[in-house]
This record gives C-alpha cells, sequence and structure tokens, in this order.
C-alpha cells in the first residue's frame, strides 16, 4: 500500500488524488476533513496489496524536466492583465491553445466560492480561471476526465500547482502528444474550510457579489495581499484575516511544507509566477499592471512561448538570476509551526473566536496566541 497513506508519511500527500483514480479495487476514497483538504481513505478490507497507489503517486518519484530558459511577459492588452495575477501569461498561453481546438482545464471558483478544477472549451469559463485563488482546489473527478478525452483523441492543456501537473501525468501512466500542460511558481494552498469561515464572517453570511484573492481594479500589482469582496453586507473587521492566515502560514496544507516541487526540475512543459525580482535587473520592463516570470521547461514549450510575440511583450532574462530571485522555485515554505495547535483551537472553538485569536492584531489576541505559541514552539 502507498507508503504516504500512513498516518506518519501523511502530511506529505498533497491530495492529487491519483491513486485514489488508480486502485484496481476502489479500496480508496476521498476524505474531507475538518480543514476540507482532500486525502485518499483506505478501506483495508478491499486492498489487495498491488502497490498500483505508489506507482501513480507523485511524492514518490515524477518525471521531471530541468527549467531550459526563463522570460519576463507582459499580455499587450492592458485589459487582460488587469484581469490576472500577474502578467497574463496564462491568458496568452491558453488563448493559444483555445484557438486550436484544445479543452484548458484550471481552477474557478464554484457558486459557493470553493475553488474547483474544471475543464472547457469557452474562453468565458477560461476567463473565470484567470486570479489565483490560494486555496487547495479540488480535482474531484478530473483526472478521469482529463484521460477520457485524451483516449478519445480530444486535445488538453491542464493547468494547475507543480502537484497537481505531476499527479495528472502519473495517473496518465503515459506520454500524450496532445497534453500540454502549465504549472505556477507555488507557495502553497490554505484550508478551503478557513475560506468558507473567512467569507462567512466577512459577509454576515449575506450575498456575496464578486471575491477574488487579488485584484489590479482597485489595487496594483504590487498590492498583491489584498482581497477584493463586494457583498450586500462588509464587515470589515475580518477582511485582512485572509491574508494575516496567509503571511503566518495558518492554515497552509501540511504537504506545502514538504513539497518536493517546489524547485526548478518540473513536471509541467512551462511555468509561470509572478516576476517580483525583475526591479532588480530590468526596471524599465516593470509596471503597475504586473509582469509574469515564464519558464520553458521543454522544447515544445519553448516553442510556444517564442510564438507569443504578437500578444506580448517579452524579453528572455538570465536564467540563473531568474530562477535564484525566486524562492518558490528553490525551496518550499516553512509552515508555522503552531499550525497543529491552531486546527486544535479551531476544532474546539467558533470560527470568529479562531480567527480573533489567530488572525488578530490586538494585544489580547496575542497575548491569547502565545501560550499557545509557547507550548508548542518547535513541534
Ligand atoms: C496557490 C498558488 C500559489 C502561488 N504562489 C506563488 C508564489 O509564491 N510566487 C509566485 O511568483 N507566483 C505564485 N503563484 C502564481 C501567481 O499567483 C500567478 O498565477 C502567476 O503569476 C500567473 O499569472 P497570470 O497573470 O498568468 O495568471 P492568471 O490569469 O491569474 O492565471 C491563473 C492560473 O492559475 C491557476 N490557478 C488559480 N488558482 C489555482 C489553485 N488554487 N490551484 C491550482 N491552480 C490555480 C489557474 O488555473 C490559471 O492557470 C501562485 C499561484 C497559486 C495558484
Ligand atoms: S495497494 Fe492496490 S488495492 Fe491497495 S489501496 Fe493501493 S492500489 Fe488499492
Ligand atoms: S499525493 Fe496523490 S497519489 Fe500520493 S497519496 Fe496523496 S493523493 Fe494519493
Ligand atoms: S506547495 Fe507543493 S504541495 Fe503545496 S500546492 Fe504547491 S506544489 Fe502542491
Amino acid at each position: 500500500m502507498n507508503n504516504y497513506l500512513s498516518s506518519e508519511n501523511e502530511k506529505l500527500c498533497c491530495g492529487c488524488l491519483s491513486c485514489v483514480y488508480s486502485c484496481p479495487t476502489q479500496a480508496l476514497t476521498i476524505q474531507e476533513r475538518f480543514d476540507m483538504f482532500s486525502y485518499p481513505q483506505v478501506d483495508a478490507s478491499k486492498c489487495v496489496e498491488c502497490g498500483l497507489c505508489s506507482k501513480v503517486c507523485p511524492v514518490e518519484s515524477y518525471d521531471k524536466n530541468e527549467i531550459i530558459s526563463t522570460y519576463a511577459l507582459k499580455h499587450k492588452d492592458a485589459q487582460i492583465r488587469k484581469a490576472s495575477s500577474s502578467g497574463g501569461a496564462f491568458t496568452a498561453i491558453s488563448d493559444y491553445f483555445l484557438d486550436n481546438g484544445y479543452y484548458v482545464f484550471g481552477s474557478v471558483f464554484d457558486e459557493q466560492y470553493r475553488a474547483v478544477h474544471m475543464g472547457s472549451k469557452q474562453e468565458k469559463l477560461r476567463d473565470k480561471m484567470r486570479i489565483s485563488k490560494y486555496v487547495e482546489s479540488s480535482l474531484k473527478g478530473v483526472y478521469p476526465e482529463v484521460k477520457e478525452l485524451l483516449d478519445n483523441g480530444e486535445k488538453v492543456f491542464f493547468t494547475g500547482t507543480p502537484c497537481q501537473v505531476a499527479g495528472l501525468k502519473k495517473y496518465l501512466k503515459r506520454e500524450y502528444e496532445m497534453l500540454f500542460t502549465m504549472d505556477v511558481v507555488c507557495n502553497g494552498v490554505l484550508s478551503p474550510k478557513m475560506l468558507a469561515d473567512y467569507l462567512s464572517l466577512c459577509t454576515n453570511n449575506s450575498n456575496i457579489e464578486y471575491f477574488a484573492c487579488r485584484d489590479k481594479y482597485e489595487h496594483t500589482w504590487a498590492d498583491s495581499q489584498t482581497v477584493s469582496l463586494k457583498s450586500e453586507e462588509v464587515n470589515l473587521k475580518y477582511l485582512g484575516a485572509f491574508y494575516k492566515f496567509f503571511s503566518r502560514s495558518y492554515s497552509v496544507r501540511p504537504s506545502c511544507t514538504a513539497c518536493k516541487f517546489t524547485n526548478k526540475y518540473r513536471a509541467s512543459d512551462i511555468t509561470v509566477g509572478d516576476f517580483w525580482s525583475l526591479k532588480f535587473t530590468n526596471k524599465e520592463f516593470v509596471d503597475d499592471l504586473g509582469v509574469s516570470l515564464v519558464c520553458a521547461n521543454s522544447q515544445r514549450g519553448k516553442d510556444l512561448i517564442d510564438s507569443l510575440g504578437g500578444s506580448c511583450d517579452i524579453i528572455k532574462t538570465d536564467k540563473q538570476k531568474t530562477i535564484a530571485g525566486c524562492d518558490r522555485l528553490n525551496y518550499c515554505q516553512q509552515g508555522n509551526s503552531n499550525n497543529k495547535m491552531f486546527w486544535n483551537y479551531y476544532k474546539r472553538h467558533s470560527a470568529r473566536k479562531t480567527f480573533e485569536i489567530y488572525a488578530g492584531d490586538s494585544v489580547v489576541s496575542k497575548l491569547m496566541r502565545k501560550p499557545f505559541e509557547l507550548i508548542t514552539k518547535n513541534k
């Protein structure tokens, strides 16, 4: 049975669900725990010890491409850059695939503001994939759907976190000429439960018109740690909590603090991120609307980037300096050593109380947090 399903190694599991959809006896099902992260759950009575779940697990191993070349990219259409997280690389690349009859897969918010992966040939749904959702995006049913499309001769452009792309490739077990992949430079994903409670507290459970983890209509690219929320009611007291959790690494998926994918060895053809370090090397290319860092990880990824000159301004950058200037192309985040205590507290108290203590800045919240932080130090 898969090593990562045992409790002591479980923190390495990134929730890609490759094992769940590969198990020949359906011994594995998807379990959503209190934090609402997805994990495989084993029914030992159905397991025949075939070992397939280990073979398809990307944490065990994955086929790696080393980054070939790096670029700074800005979409020429300012409206597209405004609607994107950084320089609009995803839109430029996915436009190419939509024009060529591909299904584009990526993360969208559903009606309840749960991040879920979906695939479509429609520009309208692709547009909803724009903007980073910094929570786990559910892959329920997605890998089998991609496989079925590919087996039926359809073309697929799959985007996601590095572990999601690596997981898809392990699940598929073989190369498909008609599959092209893009991953993001990845700091990790936060808990869907935290986001659901956050939205409920911020809106007093009123109707949400709009929510985005980043927004360039009201803020600049540099203010990336600012949410945008429109609803019937907005309770300002909790509005900053999402990024307090983000910056304090509370509620991050445990696998993101022991991640094997946040380095220069990628499972994808192309990697995209925010080019924060460009101001040190090519200041004249930087502006308030944002610049994408783009890595070509395969020859076909490189060929595609080379063909984007019509829609984007692109400069080739120094590969060593670009990689060195981006932490998440070198190592993963450390996480917060009190994350376990945070969850224990969350399970025993209301979301309101948990948010007030763990996202709060008042002296009282700090004092309330402190005993827990002292008790759990170095654990
Ligand atoms: C969870 C997460 C963490 C990130 N951490 C960093 C970081 O530390 N440093 C950095 O430089 N860049 C990071 N990025 C990448 C960055 O936020 C932008 O996605 C990137 O700059 C591309 O910008 P764009 O303008 O091309 O993207 P957009 O048009 O905003 O495209 C968004 C792309 O991200 C995908 N996506 C959105 N949310 C999720 C999700 N929850 N799970 C999987 N895929 C998702 C979409 O499917 C789409 O492919 C992160 C992205 C995500 C999703
Ligand atoms: S060892 Fe085989 S049967 Fe058992 S859980 Fe893994 S894939 Fe399923
Ligand atoms: S990382 Fe993916 S394949 Fe490995 S145990 Fe977790 S869900 Fe299964
Ligand atoms: S940090 Fe690693 S484990 Fe976490 S979502 Fe990103 S690639 Fe996956």
